[in-house]
């Protein structure tokens, strides 16, 4: 495990400070041996990218982490908001040491009202029990991160998580209406509720949203609900190229139908996912991509009528076939191959990189793939290739080669990254579309972006967090 990245800007959590840490939090909430917090020093980025840290805290409720953080803030000490911990960029890493906060034990879901269509929550809720708990009431919370069984709502807000419904519902983002949240000084803050417009001074809320716990820690949440959708049906087209797949996503976007998902799989990334669940999809010899389709319609005529349309699209831009599951067995099919190819990759390669995430514009993916390939060769690394592909969004996951030591893998997969990070920015896309920079890709985004940008960075980490301990080293470098 590294050692945090001691700083002489950061105090030293001496065992006064640990009192008065206990006073705050209570006693009961704070673990200090290392078995206790060792499973809190990496997220799902891997654990070759763990950092040591002094003390984990569990706290109950808003007050107390109020108090801890006007404890931190007089000693300086580093405080590390942590959610689920399913991340990829390391954004849950604490490299400076200091505090990890789990808010794992904040999980309520307060209250969900069906006049506002809102759901109020503790931020420790996992994704899915949101979404099972308000579709049992007949609506819909949308953010649908493939992480979902896992993923806790405060962790999605942190990195504006995305994931398969992007392409109708938005990402997390769209779904957060009020929150509430503690500051880096301990203030606690209320900002917006339950309703939908908000003019009313600057767009503090929005601002935190995506900014991996650098600026706040999140409290309490209020997301918005959607009416539950139509009927819905899953297509699987099969192509032998994958220029004629993206010119797919482009028609069927466009092509008027309700689409909820549109998710790309490579020949590889089926192959070792398939493999890993022991089952197979139709043409698995041939197939160069795959596009997993969710389409919508209020009525059986007006579903058929879309499903046959999105389909004969397909066709016509070049799929050698289309199925469409019959039964929710089919469905469920063919979306486990999806759902399972972070676990697939990493049961074939125990140190495959899951943080690969780069956004272009739609027109400028089939550029991107074929710049991936060459990066591939250039830095003699095999990827398998998927994505939200009608949000631009690939997820390039590289697997270690042979040979090389699982430390040297850790930066030299995140250099691979950076180069192709750079190429994407140059067609006019972004080095993360949801993973978030985090701990790995923090280089890769200071160097894309210009100085005024990351001057206003500074400046908006310095107004919320003047002393810098939320979360350090994450989306802006320790001054
Ligand atoms: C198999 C798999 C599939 C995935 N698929 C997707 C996908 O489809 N789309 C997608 O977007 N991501 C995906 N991810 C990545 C990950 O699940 C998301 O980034 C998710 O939003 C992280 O949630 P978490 O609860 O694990 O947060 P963590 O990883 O624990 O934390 C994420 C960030 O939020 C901050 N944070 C946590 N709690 C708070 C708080 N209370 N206040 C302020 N900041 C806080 C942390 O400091 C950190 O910066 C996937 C991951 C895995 C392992």
């Amino acid at each position: 495990m590294n050692e945090a990245n001691r700083s002489e800007k950061f105090g030293i959590l001496t065992p006064e400070v640990l009192e008065e840490i206990k006073d705050a939090v209570g006693a009961k909430n704070v673990y200090a041996s290392r078995d206790d917090i060792e499973s809190y020093s990496y997220d799902m980025t891997g654990q070759t990218f763990a950092h040591n840290f002094d003390v984990l805290v569990k706290p109950d409720n808003a007050e107390q982490i109020s108090a801890l953080m006007k404890a931190a803030s007089r000693h300086r000490i580093p405080v590390t908001p942590r959610a689920a911990g399913s991340g990829l960029a390391g954004a849950a890493i604490p490299i400076y040491g200091g505090i990890v906060l789990s808010i794992e034990k904040m999980n309520r879901i307060l209250e969900i009202d069906s006049i506002n269509r809102v759901a109020v929550v503790e931020p420790g809720v996992v994704t899915n029990d949101l979404c099972r708990a308000v579709t049992a009431k007949g609506l819909l919370y949308a953010g649908y991160p493939m992480s979902t069984e896992m993923s806790f709502i405060a962790g999605n807000i942190g990195t504006n998580a995305g994931g398969g419904k992007v392409i109708r519902y938005g990402n997390t983002r769209r779904h957060i209406l009020g929150m509430e949240v503690v500051t880096a000084s301990g203030d606690i803050l209320k900002l917006g509720g339950k309703f939908r417009k908000d003019t009313w001074g600057y767009p503090i809320m929005q601002l935190l949203i995506g900014t991996e716990g650098t600026l706040g820690i999140i409290t309490k949440i209020t997301v918005n609900l959607e009416p539950l959708p139509g009927k819905t049906v899953n297509l699987l087209a099969v192509y032998l190229d994958l220029d004629s797949m993206v010119a797919s996503v482009a028609a069927v976007v466009s092509s008027g139908v309700k689409i909820i998902s549109c998710e790309f799989l490579d020949r590889l990334s089926v192959d070792v996912t398939t493999k890993y669940l022991s089952t197979e999809l139709p043409y698995q010899d041939r197939a160069e991509a795959y596009l997993l389709i969710q389409v919508e319609g209020d009525s059986d005529k007006q579903l058929e009528s879309a499903y046959e349309k999105v389909g004969g699209i397909c066709v016509d831009n070049g799929a050698m076939e289309v199925f469409i599951a019959e039964s929710r067995t089919d469905s469920t099919a063919m979306w486990q191959v999806r759902q399972n190819l972070a676990e697939g990759m990493r049961a074939a390669d125990p140190y495959t990189s899951l943080s690969g995430d780069v956004v272009v514009p739609l027109s400028e993916v089939p550029k991107m793939m074929k710049i991936i390939a060459e990066k591939c060769k250039k830095w003699n690394v095999v990827v398998a290739n998927l994505g939200h592909i009608a949000d631009g969004n690939l997820h390039p996951l590289a697997m270690k080669p042979e040979g090389m030591t699982p430390e040297r893998w850790a930066t030299y997969s995140e250099e691979f990254y950076a180069d192709v990070i750079q190429e994407a920015v140059k067609l006019g896309g972004v080095g993360s579309g949801e993973h978030g920079v985090g701990y790995v890709k923090l280089g890769a985004l200071l160097d894309s972006k210009d100085k005024a940008e990351l001057d206003i960075h500074r400046g908006i980490k310095a107004a919320f967090d003047p002393l810098g301990i939320l979360n350090p080293g994450k989306l802006t470098p320790v001054q």
